[in-house]
């Protein structure tokens, strides 16, 4: 096999793995769980582990992933997890669902919905601390009665999202109050909600602790399936698999340098005015991988090489007592902003293994 660099290394049973222990696990208090994709672009080999490990719903941010995972034949329960006004057209003939917040994005989904005689249901997202997406929930109530009856749309759902922008935690709290929220539309409309969905990755502390989730019955779960952590703390789940990707990149240089810059120095790259510790000459290796294709310091060298920098193109790791030769592959583990833009980038191979 001619291997190919710089590569992801995909394991689709670590995936599956991780989806099923959480469908399970969730599945107890009768939580339903959307497979997140849009970190993996919609790929539809990983899109399809997390269906054969319990996952009802696909969601993604993009209507270009959402798109690929269907071209693919991925049969599934799509959501868009943020809707483009101006492609309404393109939202309600990709995704069953899609989260809204603004009055007149549904009335223009409601418009190509109701032309295309079908039901596209909206979840409303709730403003609840995170700053965000999401309605003011004293707003919440008049913002229904101003699109329930649209037709081609139907309201499905109310939902909220935590610890994106603002790092708000999820707790029994806003969550009691979420809950409590989706009580009194029920009650104020007569209707049933066929969704609350309580946030993502970062609920999974709330679900261990809470006395009940009340109402909450779905969460969209991408990086915990993905990268089997939760992410409030970046702790791995128990049973999870955490190496479900690995980075794999070339050393093309190695040589002993100086740890401080020599010459006068101004700004690097990017427009950093970079600082260095002396720690005399040390043994350092380029590895053929840079900023267009991952962040890196969400890299972690599986043999402990600490990550000195990174430019556009040229990794800089000190390759500390390991005998690297040029050519060698090094390996790295991601974390979330890595993942996300390793498969990203065109320049990185996505290998499977035990595949399709
Ligand atoms: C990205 C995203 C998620 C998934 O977040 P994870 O931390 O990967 O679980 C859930 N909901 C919305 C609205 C998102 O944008």
């Amino acid at each position: 096999m001619i291997a190919t660099l710089p590569r992801v290394e995909i394991s689709l049973p670590g995936i599956r793995h991780n989806a099923r222990i959480l469908s399970a696990y969730f599945e107890k208090e009768d939580i339903s769980l959307m497979g997140v994709s849009k970190a993996v672009l919609g790929d539809p080999r990983i899109v399809d582990a997390m269906i054969q490990g319990g996952v009802r719903f696909i969601a993604d941010s993009r209507i270009e992933n959402i798109r690929r995972a269907k071209t693919a034949g991925i049969k599934a329960q799509f959501v868009l997890l943020r809707t483009p006004m101006s492609r309404a057209d393109e939202v309600v003939d990709c995704a069953d669902y899609s989260l809204n917040t603004e009055v007149n994005t549904i009335e223009k989904l409601s418009h190509c919905a109701a032309r295309k005689n079908i039901i596209h249901k909206i979840i409303l997202m709730v403003e609840m601390g995170d700053l965000r997406e999401g309605i003011a929930p004293e707003d919440l109530l008049a913002f229904i009665d101003k699109v329930r009856t649209f037709p081609g749309t139907r309201i499905a759902g109310i939902g909220c999202n935590l610890a994106c922008h603002g790092g708000v935690l999820p707790n029994e709290r806003n969550m009691r109050l979420m809950s409590d929220l989706a009580s009194s539309i029920e009650q104020e409309f007569r209707t049933r909600l066929e969704i609350v969905s309580g946030g993502n990755s970062a609920n999974y502390n709330w679900y261990k602790t809470t006395q009940g989730p009340g109402k909450i019955n779905n969460l969209r779960l991408g990086e915990a399936i993905l990268l089997g952590c939760e992410t409030a703390t970046r702790t791995p789940i128990p049973g999870l698999d955490t190496k479900c990707f690995e980075l794999i990149a070339e050393v093309i240089e190695l040589k002993r340098k100086p740890s401080i810059p020599l010459g006068e120095t101004g700004q690097d790259a990017f427009g950093n005015f970079p600082a260095f510790e002396d720690r005399g000459v040390t043994p350092r290796a380029i590895v053929a991988l840079g900023r267009q294709d991952v962040d890196a310091g969400g890299l972690t060298s599986v043999d402990n090489l600490p990550v000195l920098g990174a430019s556009s193109d040229h990794l800089i790791l000190d390759a500390g007592t390991r005998r690297l030769k040029v050519g060698d592959e090094v390996k790295f583990n991601l974390k979330y902003s890595a993942l996300l833009a390793a498969m990203t980038s065109p320049f990185i191979k996505k290998v499977y293994t035990q595949g399709w």
